[in-house]
């Protein structure tokens, strides 16, 4: 029996084909950039065809690379940009307009009348979210309100609406299967996480059809087969997860108290909360991690907006380098930052300070300031946010967590991740195969295809890379958070009359 998984890794700028061996070694990988759109300032979409074609192009370059075809593959595992929204004609297959991405702030208006009606605590305590253009739901009323063939298709009941993992299975398996899986369920708005259900009263309030929804499926079973007119194989389509939810089990959090990170562009902080959900006090949300053998595991995420993009920022803003990879030179070769803190609230702050008005702040600027010093509190900024992310989290789930996993771009810089591990004071694993997110849904796949028989299996195919341990006494710990806390106070408040 074959043993090669294809992870299909759908994300908002590039689509990418991962084929991993049973060992968990990627056997090839192709990956394509394709447009996004943005008519009006704040509006993100995307060419729902293009989505589809990109995937395609990749999973047939990926094949051809590991000179494999389809009957090689044992199963397909999907993982995708979250909360993007597509409309299609169920009869044709034909996509309805652009793709509304997550990034689209077209429904703010929308979300505010929401908020004014109260309906947010209605929200809260149902679906584990808050009220924001981000999430799926305020975009598909906005379709059924504005595009007249949604409009017209819904009335006849042939419309419909899903998210990207969604789209892509209905294209794999030439509208076979219109399903989607509850990690993705979970972060359109409209799905009650704790009953499990597309959510009634939600829906009437958006004004959305439940027969425009997907069935929502497991995220470790097989939902449909590829088409022949496709691939000369009809290989099954065995797990899906959203892009957060499959890098937490890429990295093989599967008990409560696992948190991973993945520091990109932003970060995504992720913990396990096991079976119960729990409903934050620091407005961090509540997501279903993944759905197994119909059980439930939950998710408690916190988001930090700029991580990366504050390195990109010190490189293309400050021209204070030239590449990403030297700033870990550039922070060693000083002792510490110099009393320099940076508080990269360049689009306010998230948790669990949650002040859209607070601005970018470098602060403890002396006439010894160098370069390197700034350079350095950059990639601290970055260890102090997700320091704060750490303490919600732990705060939340009312215990210390044990240690911390590290993925992401940003994760290449040694200098980050042992300063994290210090501020934290607890061990970061860096795992060998940062590609966490294609990882867990080739997992999810490969179990319910027996490719791997048991989560136990994965845990010795996760490989640790790396580990950092804290080095750093507690007491100057507390001296520097104390002077984090002092630069977030000065950055508070600053963009308000
Ligand atoms: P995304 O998926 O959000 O595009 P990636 O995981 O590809 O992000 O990571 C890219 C981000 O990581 C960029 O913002 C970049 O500035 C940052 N980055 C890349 N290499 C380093 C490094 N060596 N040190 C610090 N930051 C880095």
């Amino acid at each position: 029996m074959s043993k090669v998984i294809m992870a299909l890794d759908q994300g908002t700028t590039s689509s990418r084909t991962i084929l991993f061996n049973e060992a968990g070694e990627i056997l090839a990988s192709n990956s394509m950039e394709f447009q996004c759109q943005f008519p009006q300032s704040g509006w993100v979409e995307q060419h729902p065809e293009d989505i589809w074609t990109t995937q395609q192009i990749t999973m047939v370059r990926a094949l051809s690379e590991a000179k494999l075809t389809m009957k090689d593959v044992a199963g397909i595992g999907i993982t995708n940009q979250r909360e993007t929204i597509v409309a299609w004609n169920k009869e044709t297959g034909e996509a309805i307009g652009k793709a509304i991405v997550w990034q689209c702030r077209r429904t703010t208006d929308i979300c505010e009348n929401l908020k004014k009606e109260g309906f947010g605590d209605v929200i809260r305590q149902k679906t584990g979210l808050v009220i924001d253009p981000y999430f799926s739901g305020t975009k598909m009323h906005w379709i059924l309100k504005e595009n007249e063939e949604a409009k017209s298709l819904a009335r006849q009941g042939k419309l419909a609406l899903g998210t990207v993992d969604s789209w892509l299975i209905w294209k794999l398996t030439g509208g076979e299967a219109f399903v989607t899986d509850a990690s993705n369920a979970s972060r359109t708005l409209v799905y009650n996480i704790f009953e499990q259900t597309w959510d009634q009263e939600i829906l009437a309030h958006l004004d959305i059809p439940s027969d425009a929804l997907p069935e929502v499926k497991g995220s470790s079973e097989v939902v449909g087969y590829t088409n022949l007119r496709l691939f000369d194989s009809s290989v099954p389509i065995a797990g899906i997860a959203g892009d957060q939810q499959a890098s937490l089990f890429g990295q093989a959090c599967f008990e409560k108290g696992m948190v991973k990170n993945t520091y990109g562009t932003g970060c995504f902080m992720l913990a396990n909360l096991g079976n119960e959900g729990l409903i934050s006090s620091h407005g961090l949300l509540t997501t279903i991690a993944w759905k197994i053998n119909n059980e439930i595991t939950y998710t408690l995420e916190g988001s930090i907006f700029i991580a990366g993009a504050l390195i990109q920022w010190l490189r293309d803003g400050l021209k204070l380098f030239e590449h990403a990879d030297v700033t870990e030179a550039m922070a060693q070769s000083v002792d510490d930052s110099g009393g320099v803190y940076i508080v990269p609230a360049f689009v306010g702050l998230g948790a669990p300070y949650w002040d859209p008005y607070a601005r970018g702040t470098i602060i403890g600027l002396t006439r010894g300031t160098t370069r390197e010093h700034i350079v350095r509190a950059g990639l601290e900024a970055i260890a102090y946010q997700a320091y704060d992310i750490f303490n919600c989290l732990q705060k939340d789930m009312g215990q210390s967590l044990p240690m911390l996993k590290v993925d992401g771009g940003a994760t290449a810089n040694n200098f980050l991740c042992q300063f994290q591990a210090d501020i934290l004071g607890v061990d970061i694993s860096r795992p060998e195969i940062l590609e966490t997110t294609a990882m867990g849904a080739a997992f999810l796949a490969g179990l319910a295809v027996g490719v791997w028989p048991d989560q136990n299996a994965l845990r010795t195919i996760r490989k640790e890379q790396r580990r950092f341990s804290p080095q750093l006494p507690a007491e100057q710990i507390s001296v520097m958070v104390q002077g984090w806390e002092k630069a977030v106070n000065a950055s508070k408040n600053w963009a308000k009359d």
